[in-house]
């Protein structure tokens, strides 16, 4: 029994499909949007740091990070909200990243000179007038508290740090996708909540609509994955992995949540900071915590798992996360409870995500955000719809990548850079810094 007929139907509600489905919205389609839970970001959105960051070893992936930046900048503006909403708020603490010898930071420099991103070139002498507290020395390769050689006293140091004063992180990333579900509801963008699609249709290589958990058949020429973790889930339902040439997989990931000390006050002296020395990613929080994530080192093992893993924090994992953020902040000290979450990233083998069209006609993928695209939401929703809106006016993107300009800054985007059909990308870190 068809009931309704929309222009789009876009799977999933978290951050990236809510964005899309409001820049959808913006260009004058029907569309419905279908999650399984039970409102817009419940999903492996919840989980996120939300750091908003550029340092990215691609171009595209530095330009579309940057011209993403201006949006969490001009939030309410964005959103078109009424004064008096309840908007995510984007803290611009701003972001170090560690020296390490041959480091990422090497990787990224280049970019920032090419686009004119602002940064400084922090030496031990910044570090002491901005956090005297962060010890400097290279206590690296990341060992795991179980290694012996975990508290040998370094006698070596960084070499500094490259600071971007632009960054920073959104305090409520549920919210965030909450604002862009009722900005797209605004335009008329119908949602289902506590709704499951079980079955993509379609007639002749062209996609036809979906089928929901009840039966219930929606028609429309175009469906999009935005299903995060169910992303792989979603492309075989659909039988779109015939030439995708990078997978995408689940993989768990824990950020523990420690207090800061008032002495500290991390919340308001602190800045991000990613330490592939010792394999972690921090950021302040409000309410003067401190929060520290994996940079998936090499002594750590990667838990692949099945896309509705939840879990519990692993003591040893906790343990080694809040001991590394130790060495660099000896200040903060170890606190009796063990806080924090257990999130579950869409990882790409190249840990770059797919924004593509597939070998379906009407079937377009925004997947594999590994663990990295949150601040990415805005501007890829823009450039989702671009591309789609493009294709589905006859450009062939495979055979000719859509280029998008960046809304704010001008900047050019190289959609080619995120599709399905690439060889891995060797300049990917592999890993991310939030
Ligand atoms: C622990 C953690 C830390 C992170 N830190 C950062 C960070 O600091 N900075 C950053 O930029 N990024 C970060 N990320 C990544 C970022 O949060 C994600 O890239 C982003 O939130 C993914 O959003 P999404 O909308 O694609 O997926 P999700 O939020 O998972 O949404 C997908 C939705 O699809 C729905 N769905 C799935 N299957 C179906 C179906 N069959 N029918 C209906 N609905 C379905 C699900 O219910 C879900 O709500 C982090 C992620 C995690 C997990």
């Amino acid at each position: 029994m068809s009931t309704k007929t929309y222009d789009a139907i876009v799977i999933g509600s978290g951050v990236i499909g809510s964005s899309i489905t409001y820049e959808l919205g913006r260009r004058g389609f029907h569309t419905l949007t279908v999650d399984r839970h039970g409102g817009a970001g419940f999903g492996s959105t919840s989980f996120s740091s939300a750091i908003v960051r550029f340092t990215y070893s691609t171009y595209p992936g530095v330009a579309m990070s940057y011209e993403g930046l201006r949006y969490w900048e001009n939030w309410g503006e964005h959103l078109k909200a009424d004064r008096g909403t309840e908007l995510a708020k984007f803290s611009q603490c701003g972001m170090v990243t560690l020296k390490t010898t041959g480091g990422h930071h090497l990787k990224v420099l280049p970019h920032f000179d090419s686009i004119g991103i602002p940064y400084e070139d922090w030496d031990e002498e910044n570090f002491q007038s901005h956090l005297p507290e962060l010890d400097l020395r290279r206590f690296g390769p990341p060992k795991r508290p179980e290694d012996p050689g975990f508290w040998d006293e370094p006698t070596e140091r960084l070499e500094g740090g490259l600071f971007t004063p632009e960054a920073g992180y959104v305090s409520d990333p549920q919210l965030a996708a909450h604002n862009l579900h009722a900005a797209a509801a605004a335009l008329n963008c119908d949602f289902r909540f506590n709704t499951e699609v079980t079955v993509i249709t379609q007639h002749g290589g062209q996609i036809t609509g979906v089928e929901l958990g009840d039966g219930t058949l929606i028609s429309a020429p175009i469906v999009v994955n935005a299903a995060g973790p169910h992303s792989r889930i979603i492309n075989e339902m659909a039988g779109a992995l015939g030439d995708m040439s990078i997978a995408t997989t689940p993989l768990r990931q824990e950020v523990h949540h420690v207090p800061s000390p008032n002495e500290l006050d991390f919340e308001h002296r602190g800045f991000n900071i990613a330490d592939d020395d010792n394999g972690i990613y921090v950021r302040p929080d409000v309410g003067n915590n401190i929060l520290v994530g994996s940079t998936e080192p090499d002594c750590d093992p990667l838990h692949w798992v099945d896309a509705d893993h939840e879990g519990q924090i692993q003591a040893d994992q906790w343990e080694a996360q809040v001991l590394r953020l130790n060495r660099r902040l000896p200040d903060v000290g170890v606190p009796h409870q063990k806080r924090g979450v257990v999130g579950v990233y869409d990882v790409a083998d190249d840990w770059i995500p797919i924004y593509d069209r597939t070998c379906i006609d009407g079937f377009y993928v925004a997947i594999g955000t590994s663990g990295n695209q949150f601040k990415n939401a805005a501007i890829a929703g823009y450039c989702m719809s671009e591309l789609i809106t493009a294709v589905e006016n006859g450009h062939d993107h495979d055979a000719d990548p859509v280029e998008v300009t960046g809304p704010h800054m001008g900047l050019a985007i190289d959609m080619g850079n995120f599709r399905r059909t690439r060889t891995v990308n060797p300049n990917s870190s592999m890993s991310v810094h939030g």
